[in-house]
């Protein structure tokens, strides 16, 4: 297998837009990484660019140390599995899964020997006489990804590959793609843009935007210590909450203050706020680090604040409150068990351990 990097990669289009801008990227050998970001962020940019299916307007992409912008495709050893899957309706599964090898004049035994290995490993040898027209949507997507395995190559790129699936079917593919690299030990990028297949699969993550890389990071850090205001936001299936306020000082303490709102900061993130005092901030905090004060009674009046419930989203072993509070909105995951009621009055508990702080100007994260 093999290690990609990219250095200072850049793709401008004919049009002069700039699809990616600068990044740089570098890929261990066997590690599963992903390209995540909004539409239009460059992701399938940038791994086109690592195929070699697109050129690089400027900077070096390497594939084990071997700067590779000027080597065709076909000799990359690189195998792209695409969302339309892109199988030959007229042949067989076999002689889709064959048909790379046939091309490179691979010996018929060998052949297949690699057919056969693949396609127990995807669990697809019972189709291999099928036509792609006579299979589900999954198990298309699984010939497409057994194509690839059986040419052994240095990097699989995915691009988009469960999009065309049904929900169930995403979750079951997440596993298996999952699974296979375990099984094959090998080097994969793979692009989506869905943040919880980015969640699930990834070894790391890279999100874009814009074509820029905001954050590269394992899983993790980027749901706990986002880089800034727009990460917080993308990461984590249930948003983020974003709350308006300024910073204020009363008695040697510090809190976060909108209307009736006041919380008070924790003093170690206080001590790197103090820039901010009597100014605009904005602040982070997940459904999650939201309690009903009926489930937090030991917590300090500090970090509570009474809020109206607007909406109860009850989701079996947990509901959703959808609370305000003064000026500002926010949701908060809680118990099963919670009574709350719509229009009724509630006392909720911040975890201020949880929050982060964000300048509302530059979006960078402060604590
Ligand atoms: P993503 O995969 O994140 O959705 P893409 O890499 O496909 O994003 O596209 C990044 C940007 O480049 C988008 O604004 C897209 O419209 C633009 N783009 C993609 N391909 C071309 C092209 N062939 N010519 C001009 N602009 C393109």
């Amino acid at each position: 297998m093999a290690e990609v990097s990219l250095r200072n990669v850049s793709k401008f289009y004919d049009n002069g837009l700039c699809a990616v801008d600068n990044v740089n990227l570098e890929v261990k050998d066997k590690e599963f990484v992903v390209l995540v970001g909004p539409s239009g962020c460059g992701k399938s940019t940038t791994l086109r660019m690592i195929a070699g299916l697109e050129e690089a307007s400027s900077g070096d992409i390497y594939i084990d140390n071997n700067r590779v912008n000027d080597v065709a495709a076909k000799n990359r050893d690189i195998a792209m599995v695409f969302q339309n899957y892109a199988l030959y309706p007229h042949m067989t599964v076999y002689e889709n899964m064959a048909f790379g090898l046939k091309l490179r004049k691979y010996p018929k035994k060998e052949i297949e020997t690699r057919v056969q290995e693949a396609s127990e490993i995807l669990g697809i040898h019972r189709y291999l006489k099928n036509r792609p027209k006579e299979l589900s949507g999954g198990e298309r997507q699984r010939v497409a990804v057994g194509r690839s395995i059986v040419r052994k190559p240095k990097v699989f790129l995915f691009d988009e590959p469960l999009s065309n699936l049904d929900a169930k079917l995403r979750v079951q593919m997440r596993t298996e793609i999952a699974k296979l690299h375990d099984k094959l030990q090998a080097t994969i990028i793979y692009v989506t843009h869905d943040q919880v297949e980015a969640m699930t699969m990834g070894d790391r993550i890279v999100l874009m935007r814009d074509g820029v890389i905001q954050q590269d990071d394992i899983p993790q850090k980027l749901y706990n210590s986002p880089r800034n205001h727009f990460v917080a936001s993308f990461i984590g299936s249930v948003p983020m909450n974003f709350l308006s306020g300024s910073v204020i000082k009363e008695k040697n303490k510090y809190y976060f203050s909108e209307g009736k709102l006041r919380l008070r900061i924790q003093d170690s993130d206080a001590m790197k706020l103090k820039a901010y005092e009597d100014k605009k901030i904005t602040m982070g905090i997940r459904p999650e680090n939201i309690y009903d004060r009926l489930f937090a009674k030991d917590a300090s009046d500090d970090f509570a604040a009474t809020a109206t419930v607007e909406v109860v989203e009850p989701m079996g072993s947990e509901v959703y409150l959808y609370l305000a509070c003064s000026q500002n909105r926010f949701t908060a995951r809680v118990n099963g068990d919670d009574t709350a009621k719509v229009n009724q009055d509630l006392e909720v508990v911040f975890d201020m351990t949880k929050v982060h702080f964000f300048d509302p100007t530059t979006e960078e994260t402060l604590v």
